[in-house]
């Protein structure tokens, strides 16, 4: 199956796409994976065992309430972000699950899922194992399963057939670009604009009836995960007290406005509307994966920031910025990496903002060798950037990040409008250097909250 440009915009749950998204997703694909094979009757107990970054920042992340979640049988994109501490609670209450929401068996937390601290599954730094027992105590079912980032997740079968990223190839695509030097190529023989490249592919992936009006909703998705994130106050979860200040930012933005005191106003709502998805992430609240949940709010805040500003498309003027930036982030996900477990933060708010620089520069007519040079800029500057989240926590400095990840996008869309698409560093050549350096990366800076500002900040 071949990437969509739905598989970079994924609607979703906080507070992370490798540690929660992923792992409901795996939790759903285990049961119905057990009543496909029939085996739901012999199952009498169930286990979950956390390897790796999921077993390090699992908590901080809600890896363990994900995969409960993913085990009664819900998916990222259709629980309802009020319903699911609920469905946790009871769980706990009860010490029941009800595997698929067909079968209710004990479960202890405490001895059913496990941290495997220390430990890691061969594939990827993010692997689970899932089994279910018989009444004697006899394993009926096991699978191994992988969160490769971005809410992806592959079983130990598709990584022993497929290899992590041989799959994202369809061989009839119109445009079967691979990377940077593809989507140039075709672009300059076919006319067509990186955007309308990925669209035409689309057609084939038929993985949409209207992926315009899918991409619309995705939209509309990230702008009411704005508007929330705005009228939310308090302590975000999780015991840093983390105080949201997407809220009194807004207030701020509108005070000034009335004085015309503000001569960086722009900037202000960029970082506003980053700063409010991803306190909407850290609660676990709806965001969309783009192409992470802990980078979920640069995409929205450039594309915010370009409806307010500048869109004189329309609907148009959207789905070009999201189908250019989903192109952009494919070209990560099929010769790098989106998984912070791997490469550290350059492939979260690195990779966003790459994605967001290209699209901005496309929808401000930038030629398809601008949006090339514009989203090479948007990685080239967060080379070498770590993930040491405080405590395991989405927070810090998760949320700032965003914002520095968003306004960077928006000066690598101008560097490269003001240049003329010719220039020395090349999006492939920095992809590949963002791979490299996060596989040198020292395993304590890739999402393990072991090292960096997790271990010289306080956590309390
Ligand atoms: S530091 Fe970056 S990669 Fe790590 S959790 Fe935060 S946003 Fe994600």
């Amino acid at each position: 199956m071949g990437l969509s440009v739905l598989d970079l915009f994924k609607i979703g749950l906080g507070p992370s796409s490798s540690h929660t998204v992923g792992p409901m997703v795996a939790g759903n694909r285990f049961v119905n994976e057990l009543v496909a094979r029939k085996l739901m009757d012999q199952v009498a107990s169930v286990r979950v065992e956390l390897f790796g970054s999921l077993a390090m920042t699992g908590k901080g992340h809600a890896t363990d309430t994900a995969i409960m979640q993913g085990l009664s049988g819900e998916q990222p994109d259709q629980i309802d972000p009020d319903y699911a501490p609920q469905l946790v609670a009871n769980i706990r209450e009860s010490q029941k699950i009800d595997l698929g929401g067909v079968k209710a068996i004990p479960f202890n937390e405490k001895t059913d899922l496990k941290f495997c601290f220390g430990q890691s599954l061969p594939k990827h730094p993010n692997g689970m194992t899932l089994s279910v027992s018989d009444e004697a105590g006899i394993v009926v079912y096991r699978n191994n399963y992988y969160s490769v980032g971005g809410g992806f997740v592959l079983s130990e079968e598709e990584t022993d057939q497929t290899g992590e990223t041989s799959d994202n190839t369809v061989s009839n695509l119109p445009y079967p670009f691979e990377n940077g030097e593809d989507l140039l190529v075709m672009g300059r023989q076919s006319g067509l604009s990186i955007a309308e490249m990925a669209l035409a592919n689309e057609v084939v992936l038929e993985r949409s009836q209207d992926i315009k009006a899918d991409l619309l909703h995705i939209r509309d998705v990230m702008c009411a995960c704005i508007d929330r994130g705005c009228v939310r106050t308090g302590i975000l979860p999780g015991g840093l007290g983390v105080k949201r200040r997407a809220n009194s930012l807004h207030a701020d933005i509108l005070k000034k406005q009335k004085t015309g005191d503000n001569h960086l106003e722009a900037m202000d709502w960029v970082n506003l509307f980053a700063m409010a998805v991803n306190e909407e992430n850290a609660v676990g609240g709806r965001v969309v994966t783009a192409p992470t949940n802990g980078a979920a709010g640069v995409i929205p805040a450039v594309l915010a920031y370009f409806e307010k500003y500048l869109n004189k498309k329309g609907d148009d003027g959207i789905v070009e910025f999201l189908a250019t930036a989903a192109a952009i982030g494919m070209l990560y996900k099929k010769n790098a990496s989106i998984s912070a477990a791997e490469v550290g933060c350059q492939g979260e708010i690195g990779v966003a903002c790459s994605m967001a620089a290209g699209a901005l520069c496309a929808v401000q007519g930038g030629s398809n060798e601008q949006i090339e040079n514009a989203a090479e800029i948007g990685m080239e500057h967060n080379l070498g950037l770590t993930c040491d989240p405080i405590a395991g926590l989405v927070q810090v400095p998760c949320i700032e990040r965003n914002t520095m990840g968003a306004v960077k996008a928006l000066n690598a869309a101008r560097l490269a409008l003001n240049g003329d698409g010719n220039h020395r560093v090349h999006l492939d050549e920095v992809i590949q250097t963002m791979y490299q350096t996060g596989l040198d990366m020292h395993e304590k800076y890739r999402e393990t909250a072991t090292g960096g500002l997790a271990v010289n900040a306080v956590a309390c």
